[in-house]
C-alpha cells in the first residue's frame, strides 16, 4: 500500500496530477481509444453536449460551477457506460457585457470612452481583456474536473464562429426573414445602444397616474404616468363596445399647441384590447414610444412621431418649447399646463412596472430607430425536414418551429413544468432586434453604398457600423462548434447533440433561440432534452452577488476543501430546476465525506494484502447478501442516473458508503478477515474488494478525482487502468 494512504486526503496535492493525467491519456476525446470508438458506432451510442460558454468577463462563480458539476457527471457516466462521447468546451464574447466592463476599466484609469480611443485601439483593449479571462476561466474550469474535449475549444467571436455567423446571416436575409426596419425598440440611453425584450428587466416601483384632457373641448379624459410622451400623441383608443365613447369613433380633433407644445391631430379609433374598466377606458395612443400602441398605428395607418431621442431628450418634432428638455423636466411642463388650465382631473398614487436595462438598470425608452430584424412570423419553405411533425414543403414561421420541437416531444424540457413557460413566451414573442451600436461582436455582414445594400464585401462600400446580438452567434452554438456550415463527421455524428443542461434563467435569452436557429438553418432540434438547474442561493435564500458580499467562491471553496467535495455539496439535494442552498458548512462536510473514502480504502488495501486476484474465490451466503444488496441500491441508482435525477443517486451512493459498507459491513467483517478459517477470510476480502470496487466507479461521475487516485494506487490495478473510462457496473 503507498505511504499516501497513512495520511489523511490531500486534495489540494492529487487533483491538479490526476487532471493532467486525464489530459494526457487522450479519453476526453471521443475517438482517443474509449470502448466503443473502434468498433461502428450507431447514433444512440452516441452522448454528445456542448457546454454553455461562459461570457470572457472575470471569473467562474457558484452557477458556473454547477454547470460544470452536473455536466460532467453526466459525461462521465455517459462515458462509462460505453458511449461516444463529447463534451465541447467554449467561451462567449458576451458583446454588451464585455464591452461596457471594459469601458468603465478605461474611464477609470484613463478618464478615456470608447470614441477617444476609436475603434481599432479600443478593439484591441476589449481583445486583450477577453484573451486574459478565458485563460482564467478555462483554468478555473479544469479545477473543477471538467472532462471536456479541449481539442475542439471553440470561442463565439473566432474566426470559425464568425463564418457561421455570416452564413446564418445570409442564409436568414435571402429567406427575408432578416430584414431592416424603421420600428420600435428598446433603448437603454445609457447604454447607447438597443436592448431585445429579453435583456428589458422590471421593477416595481410607486407611480403617478394622471387623468386628464388634452384640451378644454376635447370630449374625452384619458389617463398615463407618462404625460409628457402626450406630445406625441396622434390618436385615442377606445373599446368599440364602450357606449360612452361609440359615438366619438372615426373623429378627428385638433388640439392647438398642446401644452405649449406641438399642435396634435388625434383621431378616435376603437380597439378590442382596449380594457373599459381601466383608468377612463380611453388610451392615448403615442406610436413611437410605446410597443402596443406601435402595434395599433400600423393597424390603423396613424402617424409616427418621434418626440423622445437616443439621448432621452426631447427632439424638435415636440416644438420649441420643449426641444431638449430631459424627459423628467418635459413631464414637470406638461403637468404645469395641465393644471393651470383646468385640465387635469386627478393625480392618483399606482405600483407600476419600470422598464429597465439588465446591464446598467437606466430606465428604458422605447423608440423607434433603424434596425435589424429576425421576422419570426413569416413563413418559408422546409427544404430537408428533420422536424417532427413538419414535412418537406410545408411553410412554418420561426414561431411555429420553436413551439413545435417540444410540443411535438421532439425536445423534452427538464422539469417538465417550465414547457408551460417557455410557450407563453413564444405566444408573446415578437421580431427579434438583431443589431446593437456597439462595436465589440461581430460586425454586421452587409454593405452599404448610397442606397444599395450588398451581402458581399466591396471595395469602396461601407460596412454597417453595427454587431450582432451576442445570442446570434451563441445560438449557433450546438453546430457551429461541430463544423457548421460544412457537413463535417463531427457534425453528422455529434448532432443533434443528446442534451442541453443550462440555468433556467436563460430559456428564452439562448435557449429558444438556438431552437430557432437550428430549425432554420438546419431544419433539425439542437438538442433531444434541456436540463433547466437552478439559482444558487445563500442559507437565507438570497440570490448569490457581489453586492451582498454572500457569493461563495468556488475556486476558494477548492483550495479550502477540494473540487469533490464542493460538486458533492452543489449536486445533493437539488433537484432540476430548484435553486441550490449552499453553505461553507455543506461543503465542509463532504470533505469529510471524501476522507471516509480514503480511509476505508486504505482499510480495504492493508487487509487484503494477501489477496489473490487470479485465484477463484468461493463466496459464502453471508458475502453473498451483501452483493445482493449492493446490486439492488445499483439498479436503483442506474434508474436514476438514467432519468436524470443524480441528485437522488448521489445522495443514495453517500448513504451506502458511509452508512452500510463503512459504519456496518467493514465492522462486521473485521473479524473474520482475520479468521484462521481460509474460506472464511478469502470471502471476506474478496467482498470488501467488490463493494469498494463498485462504490469506486459509481462514485466516479460525482467525485472523479478522489476515485481516480484511489483507483490508480489500488492493488487490483498493476496496469495503472484509467477509472474513467471503466464501464458502469452492469447488475
Ligand atoms: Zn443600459
Amino acid at each position: 500500500m503507498d505511504e499516501k494512504f497513512l495520511k489523511p486526503y490531500d486534495s489540494k496535492e492529487t487533483e491538479n496530477n490526476i487532471y493532467k493525467l486525464w489530459e494526457k491519456s487522450g479519453f476526453f476525446r471521443p475517438k482517443d481509444g474509449q470502448p466503443l470508438a473502434d468498433s461502428k458506432i450507431k447514433k444512440e451510442e452516441v452522448f454528445s453536449i456542448v457546454l454553455p460558454p461562459p461570457n470572457v468577463t472575470g471569473n467562474l462563480h457558484t452557477g458556473h460551477a454547477i454547470m460544470l458539476a452536473i455536466e460532467d457527471i453526466m459525461v462521465r457516466y455517459n462515458r462509462m457506460l460505453g458511449k461516444k462521447t463529447l463534451w465541447v468546451p467554449g467561451t462567449d464574447h458576451a458583446a454588451i457585457a464585455t464591452q461596457s466592463k471594459v469601458e468603465k476599466e478605461i474611464y477609470k484609469k484613463e478618464k478615456k470612452n470608447r470614441h477617444d480611443l476609436g475603434r481599432e485601439e479600443f478593439l484591441k483593449r476589449v481583445n486583450e481583456y477577453a484573451k486574459n479571462s478565458h485563460d482564467t476561466i478555462v483554468n478555473q474550469t479544469k479545477k473543477m474536473g471538467a472532462s471536456l474535449d479541449w481539442s475542439r475549444e471553440a470561442f463565439t467571436l473566432d474566426e470559425e464562429r464568425g463564418k457561421a455567423v455570416n452564413e446564418a446571416f445570409l442564409q436568414m436575409y435571402n429567406a427575408e426573414l432578416i430584414y431592416r426596419k424603421h420600428r420600435i425598440v428598446n433603448w437603454c440611453p445609457k447604454c447607447q445602444s438597443t436592448l431585445s425584450d429579453d435583456e428589458v428587466e422590471h421593477e416595481e416601483q410607486k407611480a403617478k397616474f394622471y387623468t386628464f384632457k388634452y384640451s378644454s373641448d376635447f370630449p374625452i379624459y384619458i389617463s398615463t404616468t407618462r404625460p409628457e410622451t402626450k406630445l406625441g400623441d396622434t390618436a385615442v383608443a377606445v373599446n368599440p363596445n364602450d357606449k360612452r365613447y361609440k359615438k366619438y369613433i372615426g373623429q378627428e380633433f385638433e388640439i392647438k399647441k398642446f401644452a405649449g407644445g406641438p399642435d396634435l391631430k388625434i383621431k378616435i379609433i376603437a380597439d378590442e384590447n382596449i380594457d373599459l374598466e381601466f383608468g377612463t377606458g380611453a388610451v392615448g395612443i403615442t406610436p413611437a414610444h410605446s410597443h402596443i400602441d406601435y402595434e395599433i398605428a400600423q393597424k390603423n395607418n396613424l402617424p409616427i412621431i418621434k418626440i423622445i431621442d437616443e439621448y432621452a431628450k426631447i427632439t424638435n418634432e415636440a416644438g420649441t418649447e420643449y426641444s431638449g428638455l430631459k424627459i423628467k423636466e418635459a413631464r414637470e411642463k406638461v403637468l404645469e399646463y395641465l393644471k393651470a388650465n383646468g385640465l387635469l382631473e386627478k393625480e392618483e398614487e399606482i405600483n407600476n412596472n419600470l422598464s429597465i436595462c439588465y446591464r446598467c438598470n437606466s430606465p428604458i425608452e422605447p423608440l423607434p430607430s433603424l434596425q435589424w430584424f429576425v421576422d419570426v412570423n413569416k413563413k418559408f419553405k422546409l427544404k430537408n425536414s428533420k422536424l417532427k411533425g413538419l414535412k418537406t414543403g410545408q411553410d412554418v414561421s420561426l414561431k411555429e418551429i420553436m413551439k413545435n420541437a417540444v410540443e411535438s416531444k421532439q425536445i423534452e424540457i427538464i422539469p417538465d413544468r417550465f414547457e408551460k413557460v417557455y410557450y407563453h413566451w413564444i405566444d408573446n414573442l415578437r421580431d427579434w432586434c438583431i443589431s446593437r451600436q456597439i462595436w465589440y461582436g461581430h460586425q454586421i455582414p452587409v454593405w452599404y453604398k448610397e442606397e444599395k445594400i450588398s451581402l458581399e464585401e466591396k471595395k469602396g462600400w461601407e460596412q454597417d457600423p453595427d454587431t450582432l446580438d451576442t445570442w446570434f452567434s451563441s445560438g449557433l452554438w450546438t453546430f457551429s462548434t461541430l463544423g457548421w456550415p460544412n457537413n463535417t463527421e463531427d457534425l453528422k455524428t455529434f448532432h443533434p447533440t443528446s442534451v442541453l443542461e443550462t440555468g433556467y434563467d436563460i430559456l428564452f435569452f439562448w435557449v429558444a433561440r438556438m431552437i430557432l436557429m437550428s430549425g432554420f438553418l438546419l431544419e433539425d432540434v439542437p438538442f433531444k432534452k434541456v436540463y433547466l438547474h437552478g439559482l444558487v442561493r445563500d442559507e437565507k435564500g438570497r440570490k448569490m452577488s457581489k453586492s451582498l458580499d454572500n457569493a461563495i467562491d468556488p475556486i476558494g471553496a477548492i483550495e479550502k476543501y477540494g473540487a469533490d467535495a464542493l460538486r458533492m455539496a452543489m449536486i445533493i439535494g437539488v433537484g432540476p430546476g430548484n435553486d441550490t442552498v449552499i453553505t461553507d458548512e455543506k461543503i465542509k462536510a463532504y470533505k469529510h465525506f471524501a476522507n471516509k473514502i480514503w480511509n476505508a480504502s486504505r482499510f480495504v488495501f492493508s487487509n487484503t494484502e494477501d489477496f489473490d486476484y487470479e485465484e477463484k474465490t468461493e463466496i459464502l451466503d453471508t458475502d453473498k447478501k451483501y452483493v445482493d444488496e449492493l446490486n439492488e441500491i445499483l439498479k436503483d441508482i442506474t434508474k436514476d442516473m438514467n432519468g436524470f435525477k443524480f441528485y437522488l443517486a448521489g445522495e443514495k451512493l453517500y448513504h451506502y458508503f458511509w452508512h452500510r459498507f463503512a459504519d456496518v459491513i467493514i465492522e462486521e467483517t473485521k473479524l473474520r478477515l482475520k479468521s484462521t478459517d481460509k474460506k472464511e477470510k478469502l470471502s471476506a476480502q474478496w467482498t470488501i474488494i467488490y463493494i469498494l470496487k463498485t462504490c469506486l466507479k459509481t462514485l466516479h461521475p460525482f467525485m472523479p478525482f478522489i476515485t481516480e487516485e484511489i483507483w490508480q494506487n489500488a492493488p487490483w490495478n498493476k496496469n495503472k487502468e484509467i477509472l474513467m473510462i471503466e464501464k458502469w457496473p452492469k447488475i
